[in-house]
């Protein structure tokens, strides 16, 4: 703990169900789903009080979803999801048909069906506040984070959680793709992060670097990892995530293979099929 933090509040718990007030704008509705990759549970975002935006609506659950409703009410303009994994976007289609909000994301995808499309640099103009998508693929290619830009705070998705690691998980999750979104999202000149999972960011840039050593660091153990003579990346999970619980080891191995299919492209290790996850490797020779 930093004396920054002892001057803060602490943090308003994080209680499926309860809608909790962030900042004038933004209210948070956590989804009954708490589990070892979504920490808490999800969160979903409220955004605006004339006009709502619904920031990913989390699972199709119905006390969720009376929640989320009797929150934002029929003020629900927009649903908007980060991206379409299945802690984020199912409830879309019931939110939709219980406000006639448009539903709006990178694509339709993964049973998520969009009303519209939108890319980088679409726009909600509200007569409160200003929504701006920023495109981040890496941990999933088509997530999108969301800049309130009244308050410079970022809606970070599943791009940057607060408690719980960020899964990339290859070939969709890309890692190159992943540093550069997190290189882009510090250009932002953030106030706050609030993340899919967690609780509100206070200190982004902070954060951001963190992240970034943190997986630079892992990709140079991955290296050194194969220069040493492991061929799989089932050998490199056993080499560098010592007393790993069983239910994580997959993920683990996404990881690793996400980081050979990066130093792969960087010029520096060889697989025969990148994307094969039991693909043996070996350093690049000459
Ligand atoms: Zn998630």
């Amino acid at each position: 703990m930093t004396d920054l933090d002892a001057d803060r509040p602490p943090p308003k718990p994080l209680v499926p169900g309860v809608a909790s007030a962030l900042s004038p704008m933004v209210r948070r509705v956590l989804a009954p789903n708490p589990g070892v990759m979504t920490g808490p549970g999800t969160n979903t975002y409220l955004v605006g009080i004339d006009e709502v935006a619904v920031i990913d609506p989390g699972i199709d659950d119905a006390g969720h979803l009376d929640a989320i409703v009797g929150c934002g009410g029929d003020r629900i303009r927009w649903i908007l999801c980060t991206h379409t994994h299945p802690d984020h976007s199912p409830g879309a289609a019931e939110l939709k048909k219980r406000t006639g909000a448009e539903v709006l994301a990178f694509d339709s995808r993964d049973g998520l069906e969009v009303d519209t499309p939108i890319a980088d640099g679409f726009r909600i103009e509200a007569t409160e506040f200003r929504l701006r998508a920023v495109h981040t693929p890496g941990h999933a290619s088509n997530h999108l984070c969301y800049l309130l830009e009244e308050e410079r705070l970022l809606f970070s998705g599943d791009h940057i959680m607060q408690g719980s690691t960020v899964v990339i998980a290859p070939p969709d999750g890309d890692m190159a793709a992943y540093l550069d979104s997190l290189a882009r999202i510090r250009e932002l000149r953030l106030r706050s992060i609030a993340p899919g999972h967690g609780h509100l960011i206070d200190a982004p840039t902070q954060v951001i670097d963190e992240y970034v050593s943190h997986r630079l660091e892992r990709e140079q153990q991955v290296l050194d990892a194969v220069g040493a003579g492991d061929r799989t990346a089932a050998e490199i999970v056993s080499r560098l995530y010592v007393d790993l619980i069983d239910e994580l080891v997959p993920r683990a191995k996404q990881s690793v293979h996400a980081h050979l299919r990066k130093l792969a492209a960087d010029g520096l290790v060889d697989g025969a099929d990148i994307d094969d996850p039991e693909a043996a490797w070996s350093l690049k020779s000459g």
